[in-house]
């Protein structure tokens, strides 16, 4: 008999822990509270449009890639998924003059400089950091003492590149976002980094992002998420996983300081071993008595959540003509909750058919910003669906002045808030990924998946190691399953 294993939770990271668990012979369950699998990594469909959710560009998109090696073990790719590379994967609008940046970096490196020759030096400097960047990509590792079908070893030549870049990145990773913007002297160039760099994180993520574009890596998979989870669904089912949906588990049950089962609609479902892949950072709610660990403790205090209000427009007008990231400097900034917003930008779906008619074209506006408690005191005060349209009018009124050919022409509008997320993914603070310090970036290294003195139970998500997104959810799924192999014995089945 094959031992039996619970999922709670059917985001990336519970299907992907599901895939892997199936394949070393466990007997796998995944519940999923709500009526679809994919968690935030989902999309919706709102009258002619379909609303891209949670996938804008995927780390291991590129074949060869380690990362890509697993997305292809879990089924969410294989050599029919085109992948897009759009270019420029960013457009600043400089007083009417396009800024671009592209994945190919002599071409961004040209192009900046036909702005502002003066600026060269600072360029090249740029452009020589983003090609070492570019060189480390994802590594991919085992547990200690697990038994694996093979092995998967850090490539010496990927340790030499940290080890030779490590002193640019710690550099780096001091400088402040005016420190670095402040060495240029083109106001468009300077604008155009303020308006893609976050304040608050400095320049060091960016850099990251662009050595990982710049590789060629972090594309889109053709139909983006729900075609990219349905993929996995299938994969999972096919190896005879059973997904429940429309489950929430109620609670762990834990008896002597193992984890037996989970509580459902009032009723025990037991099993040998439960993997919780919701969000970590709201744990508590699935134990009677919360789970303790330092580690916890240390994830409590240090997460800073990244969340965004999420504006989704159907409009009747082509902007094909508009980058696939179109950003501009606002005459008014938008103030939301304690957040002003200075530059506005989309993700333009312009010519993809699997999301707007011909002609027509869905652009999704992530306004990021702690704005939880806000919205919580708009519901509390019945004044929630008035806050969405008020915000939404603005996002409009200055698309429309930004772009005269998209005026009168919004037919559909969707506004999700930090609230939206809560409800649908049970998301602490409907954040669905954490804010990174360089500090923790430099040293990437996960929170366990693991409570001392609680068996039975292994935690995944992408909560686990910052800042989240796709590859950790993925990772942290794989690595419970290793943590589960090992405790069992079992040998783990590697990607090929
Ligand atoms: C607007 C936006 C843009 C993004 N862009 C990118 C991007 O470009 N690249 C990238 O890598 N990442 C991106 N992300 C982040 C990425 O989507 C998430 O980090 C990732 O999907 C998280 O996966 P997860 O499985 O860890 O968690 P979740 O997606 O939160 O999954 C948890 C699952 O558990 C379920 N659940 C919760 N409570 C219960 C319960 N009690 N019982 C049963 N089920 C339960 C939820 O319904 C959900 O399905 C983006 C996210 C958003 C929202």
């Amino acid at each position: 008999m094959s031992k039996r294993v619970i999922v709670v939770g059917g985001g990336i990271a519970g299907l992907s822990a599901g895939v892997y668990a199936k394949k070393c012979g466990f007997d796998v369950t995944i519940l999923e509270s709500h009526s679809i699998a994919g968690g935030n990594c989902t999309s919706w469909r709102r009258g002619d449009y379909l609303f891209e959710g949670g996938m804008h560009w995927l780390t291991g998109s590129k074949n060869g890639e380690p990362v890509n090696k697993l997305w292809r073990h879990i089924g969410a790719l294989d050599n029919s998924v085109e992948i897009h590379t759009r270019e420029p994967f960013a457009q600043y609008d400089y007083k009417g003059t396009p800024i671009k940046l592209s994945r190919n970096i002599d071409l961004t490196m040209w192009h900046l400089a036909e702005h502002s020759s003066k600026d060269f030096q600072a360029i090249r400097a740029m452009s020589e950091a983003v090609r070492r960047v570019s060189k480390l990509y994802m590594p991919i590792s085992d547990l200690r003492g697990v038994k694996a079908t093979k092995k998967q070893r850090i490539p010496a030549s990927l340790a030499f590149n940290f080890l030779t870049t490590s002193k640019m990145l710690k550099a780096y990773s001091k400088v402040s976002r005016e420190e670095y913007i402040a060495q240029f002297k083109h106001e468009g160039i300077q604008e155009t980094f303020r308006a893609f760099v976050e304040e608050k994180s400095g320049f060091f993520p960016f850099l990251m992002t662009f050595g990982t574009l710049a590789r060629g890596d972090g594309g889109f998979p053709e139909g983006g998420s729900l075609p990219f989870v349905q993929r996995i669904v299938d994969t999972f089912e096919r190896l005879g996983g059973k997904l429940l949906l429309g489950t929430p588990v109620e609670r762990v049950i834990v008896e002597n300081g193992k984890a037996v089962g989970v509580m459902v609609a009032g009723q025990r479902m037991d099993t040998d071993f439960v993997i919780v892949t919701t969000d970590t950072m709201a744990l508590e709610q699935l134990f009677e008595v919360p789970p303790k660990a330092s580690w916890l403790d240390e994830m409590r205090r240090e997460t800073r959540p990244t969340m965004c209000v999420h504006v989704a427009l159907g409009i009747n007008a082509d902007l094909s003509a508009y980058a696939e990231r179109y950003v501009w400097k606002l005459e008014e900034p938008i103030k939301l909750a304690d957040e002003t917003i200075e530059y506005l930008g989309f993700n333009n779906y312009a010519g993809d058919t699997t999301y707007n008619p011909p002609g027509k074209t869905a652009v999704t506006i992530h306004l990021t910003g702690n704005s939880y408690d806000f919205w919580k005191a708009a519901k509390a005060e019945g004044c929630y669906a008035d806050e969405k349209q008020k915000i939404a009018d603005k996002v409009i009124v200055a698309i429309e002045k930004q772009i005269p050919e998209t005026k009168g022409k919004v037919e559909v509008v969707d506004v999700a808030t930090p609230l939206t997320y809560e409800r649908y993914c049970g998301n602490w603070k409907g954040s669905w990924m954490t804010e990174m310090t360089t500090d923790k970036m430099l040293k990437m290294k996960p929170y366990p998946a693991v409570i001392d003195g609680l068996s039975g139970l292994y935690l995944a998500g992408q909560r686990l190691m910052p800042p989240g997104g796709l590859p950790v959810a993925l990772m942290t799924g794989r690595m419970a399953v290793q943590h589960l192999c090992k405790d069992t014995g079992k040998l783990f089945v590697s990607e090929e």
